[in-house]
């Protein structure tokens, strides 16, 4: 039986492996290889598989015998190919040896260069280049990079801080430098660097006790193993586990002839992208540095050149480029990143070196991006014909939509900015502000042509009018469906919440952050995107959606692709209009309480509440008619015919009046009711969780009334708008629905209102009456529920708060340390728990259809606008998700990748769903969940 094959040869224009064999030979090998069969110019080297990896693990570092004898053959080729010698004296050949996993983790594991460089090959390398200060400082370089990595770090040898051999060495170059009055390391002579590697030497052995290794053999094996060890090192595992890369990948190590930018004038290095990664626009976009290695384009320590003249900006047209300095081996670059790019069919970030005039490859990957530049590269690409509508709709990230949607801090100034604390990145976007701390100094501050950000501990309803007149909200407590989430997210504003390092003192008007003190009327700019809150102005860019020829074409094409309804939440006809412009076809969710907190609106609120007959609740109910009616026909014509969901009331009463002792007073005043009496009521109207307490249809329940005028209300606006010509379509959601009794009793009131009105109006309309699904109890009696209710809309955020049993309002106290902890791998009030919380929704669906198999089902809950969850919904066979309007384009976005990636079988959502459904309900209850549950303990304990 022939041995399995370790080692992987490339050189010479053939290479063993090819692009599509990441798995075994790393993204780097597989794409060094794929480079050399282009016929690429790329230094010889061999690649040792992600296998020997997991055979280094599982035998403790013992090789198999056939490793060697291969590894041998590899070197004596490129020997051949390359007219050198590893470890001889004469033209003696290095290499360097570096990691490559079959994703890229950059800068999470070990390399190591100039391998081979010893004192028997130091005076050959110098013979050749005749430049013995190049070759010293080569030397150093390898006595660092291998001693830190392989002699230290491999081996496991642990250092209290500062006592590290890597901070010794660089200690010793320092001191030197400073002895000679010294800059930079640049100016450290042949002389200096040959002492300094002495010296480097005896430290070495000082500090680990170990000889450094004079044998070119023992240097390239402890350079693999290096790399190997370094799978496991602190580093790599912890961006593993944020990755989510699984510790089995392994790495492969890539060896392979090193070639130098820094032998002299005629050498060169670089790093380019073969389009713009800031614009995407397409032009070869990069940098390089005469007589330099890649290290030195990176560090920041030179001043990178741009590497063509179009690539100039006004801070570089000084600057000479690659083009005009070595324009040869810039046309033979410019060639090879066109044949990339063609090749690969996406962007490519490049690496090079040019040695005494010649090119040479030393890497290419699908370069990153920001999000308006993969827009543009991806419909660029696709109208090139370089790749297909849908390839070019997956492109896209739906959160690189964000960056397209809001103005953003701009992100040159923000990398040297400081941020003063982080919180939760509740409303993407950035904004800039002078502190605030009441939501009425907002407002008078706003007014007054001022730019604030509101700063509160949480905030209520009843700032929402400073909230709106802030440009950005930041508090100190709550989380991604806390109040503050909900109204900056509706509204597209920029919002950091659970931002726990504030201290707030509104009453003195300050707060204290990382040891300052910040007043009222403070600059500071958010990075709701990030969570990051800094000192200062920091500059903003604008977006410009509605010119934005590219985006327009890609949402398109995403609308072909997708089969789910993106519907949105909103409040207001101008919320609505905004959501529509954005690609919104219906609205998903009004929550009518948000229409209840203007000043004459919350007095009749408030009449209703202390009331004490029902002729005298009525009567005050029925003083909101016109206001609420003016809302619905507002959001109606605004909708233009597409389905419009009003919730009726849902939050407890008591929101109403969360009053002081003084508000009382005045309250007890202006409605004529002794103050006594009004705050016995207001004490009876108290609950211990509100959250769980008399609210949903248990309000409509205790007070039929308002569910009386909510309906006249939508009923009449809708008679009106219909009997205008205008096209309207309401649909009716009962709240926080459990039992199938408390669904008939509002339903029943609520058709006798619809007949009623068409009665009093002579107008006949559609409509439909349905049910929020946001209580584990209405999952589970869904088919009974289903067989009065039209409609569902999964409210998860109540679903998750009752699911879990966790207080919407309280979990800033315990879930930042779950996430940290790994007791939750996520947030669930931010994107669906499809391993608990999920299986409700499946159980909802199927059943639901089991009894109504028409039955139309959505989303209304956060997790609407969050791409996973969006995924799971098109799974599980919904027909809609709703969501905030500045989520719109994320959600048609998510719900195309969720079509290419789970392309329903069958024609329609509806007859797909059931089977689905009930597939991933059924999995709940399988040994699997078991499985995972163990899973978590385990990895809770471990911590
Ligand atoms: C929900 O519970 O998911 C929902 C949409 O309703 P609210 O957040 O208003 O309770
Ligand atoms: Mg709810």
């Amino acid at each position: 039986m022939a041995s399995k094959k370790y080692v992987y040869f490339f050189g010479e224009g053939k290479a063993e492996g090819r692009a599509d064999m990441k798995t075994l030979l790393g993204g780097k090998g597989a794409n060094l290889a794929e480079m050399v069969n282009l016929g690429i110019p790329v230094p010889p080297g061999f690649t040792i598989t992600t296998e020997m990896c997991t055979i280094y693990y599982q035998t403790k570092g013992e090789y198999p015998p056939q490793l060697k004898v291969d590894v041998e053959k590899a070197v004596a080729r490129i020997e051949k190919i390359l007219g050198m010698g590893f470890g001889a004296p004469e033209n003696p050949l290095l290499f360097s040896v570096r990691s490559g996993a079959r994703s890229s983790m950059p800068g999470m594991m070990e390399t190591v260069l100039n391998i081979g460089l010893t004192t028997k090959t130091i005076p050959g390398l110098i013979a050749k280049t005749n430049n013995p200060r190049f070759v010293y400082d080569a030397y150093r370089r390898l006595i660092m990079m291998y001693s830190d990595v392989v002699m230290e770090k491999a081996a496991g040898v642990e250092f209290e801080e500062g006592k590290a051999v890597r901070q010794q060495l660089e200690h010793e170059m320092e001191r030197v430098k400073k002895a000679k009055g010294y800059k930079s390391d640049t100016d450290l002579t042949t002389e200096d660097l040959k002492a300094l590697c002495e010296a480097f030497k005896a430290k070495v052995k000082e500090v680990l006790g170990k000889k450094f290794p004079d044998d070119p053999w023992q240097q390239l094996w402890g350079g693999i193993g290096a790399v190997f060890q370094s799978w496991n090192g602190r580093r790599a595992i912890s961006y593993r586990r944020i990755e989510g890369i699984p510790d089995s990948w392994g790495t492969a190590v890539n060896v392979q002839a090193m070639v130098f930018g820094n032998m002299g004038d005629d050498s060169a290095t670089g790093v380019a992208f073969t389009r713009n990664p800031a614009t995407g626009e397409k032009i070869f976009f990069g940098e390089w540095l005469p007589n330099a290695q890649g290290e030195d384009v990176v560090a920041g320590t030179r001043t990178p050149k741009p590497i063509n003249v179009i690539g100039k900006t006004d801070d570089t047209r000084h600057l000479d480029s690659l083009e005009e300095s070595m324009p040869e081996a810039y046309v033979q670059l410019d060639r090879i990143e066109k044949t990339l790019e063609k090749h690969y069919r996406d962007m490519q970030d490049i690496e090079f070196t040019i040695q005494q005039k010649r090119l040479w490859m030393l890497q290419t990957r699908v370069g990153k991006r920001n999000g308006p530049a993969a827009v543009k590269m991806a419909v660029d690409m696709c109208r090139e014909k370089l790749i297909a509508k849908a390839e070019a709709v997956g492109r896209v990230k739906p959160s690189q939509l964000d960056e397209l949607l809001h103005p953003m801090v701009d992100p040159v100034g923000e990398k040297s900015a400081v941020a003063l604390a982080k919180g939760l990145p509740a409303g993407p976007g950035g904004a800039t502000g002078q502190v605030v701390f009441t939501a009425d100094d907002a407002e008078s501050q706003a007014k007054s042509g001022r730019k604030v950000i509101l700063v509160r501990n949480e905030t209520s309803p009843e700032d929402v009018h400073g909230m709106h007149a802030a440009q950005a909200i930041l508090t100190a407590k709550g989380g991604m469906t806390s109040h503050a989430a909900l109204v900056a997210r509706g509204w597209g504003k920029c919002c950091i919440v659970g931002c726990g390092a504030l201290d707030i003192d509104a009453v003195k008007k300050e707060l204290r952050v990382s040891g300052r003190v910040l007043k009222e009327g403070d600059w500071i700019t958010l990075n709701g995107t990030k969570g990051r809150v800094y000192q200062g102005q920091l500059k903003l860019a604008e977006p410009d959606l509605e010119h934005n020829e590219d985006y327009r074409a890609l949402m398109k094409w995403a609308d072909e692709i997708r089969e789910l309804g993106i519907r949105t939440n909103a409040d207001r006809p101008q919320d609505a209009a905004q959501a529509r412009a954005f690609g919104a076809e219906g609205i998903g969710l009004t929550r009518t309480e948000h229409m209840f907190f203007d000043p004459q609106r919350i007095r009749a609120m408030r009449e209703m509440i202390v009331a004490e007959t029902v002729e005298a609740r009525r009567a005050a109910v029925m003083k909101l008619l016109p206001f609420q009616k003016a809302d619905f026909m507002g959001i109606l014509e605004a909708m233009q015919g597409l389905p419009v969901t009003i919730r009726l009331l849902d939050p407890p009463l008591h929101e109403f009046v969360n009053l002081n002792e003084q508000q009382t007073r005045e309250l007890s005043a202006e409605l004529g009711v002794s103050y006594e009496k009004l705050a016995a009521r207001i004490a009876a109207l108290h609950e211990l969780n509100p959250m769980l307490g008399h609210r949903g249809c248990r309000l409509g329940i205790a007070y039929p009334e308002i569910t009386e005028m909510q309906a006249r209300a939508i009923f009449e606006a809708a008679a009106e708008l219909t009997k205008r010509g205008v096209k309207v379509m309401p649909e009716v959601m009962i709240p926080v629905v459990g039992i199938v009794a408390e669904f008939v009793n509002q339903e029943q009131i609520v058709r006798r209102v619809a007949a009623d009105v068409m009665k009093e109006t002579g107008v006949k309309f559609k409509y439909l009456v349905g049910t929020m699904i946001e209580i584990p109890r209405a999952c589970i009696v869904a088919d009974k529920i289903a067989e009065r209710a039209e409609f569902f809309s999964f409210g998860t955020n109540d679903l998750t708060q009752t699911g879990f049993g966790f207080s919407r309002d309280d979990i800033a106290g315990f879930l930042p340390y779950y996430i940290e902890h790994k007791i939750l791998p996520e947030d669930p009030f931010q994107t669906i728990d499809q391993e608990g919380i999920g299986p409700l929704i499946a159980m909802g669906v199927e059943r639901g259809r089991r009894a109504r198999p028409d039955l139309k089902i959505g989303i209304c809950g956060e997790h609407g606008g969050d791409p996973a969850s969006i995924e799971f919904c098109h799974r599980v066979g919904l027909n809609y998700v709703s969501c905030s309007p500045f989520r719109v384009p994320i959600a048609r976005l998510a719900a195309a990748h969720a079509a290419l990636k789970h392309p329903r079988k069958t024609a329609t959502a509806k007859k797909a769903a059931p089977k689905k459904a009930k597939k991933i309900a059924k999995k709940a209850t399988k040994p699997t969940a078991r499985k995972t549950l163990k899973k978590a303990v385990k990895r809770a304990g471990k911590k």
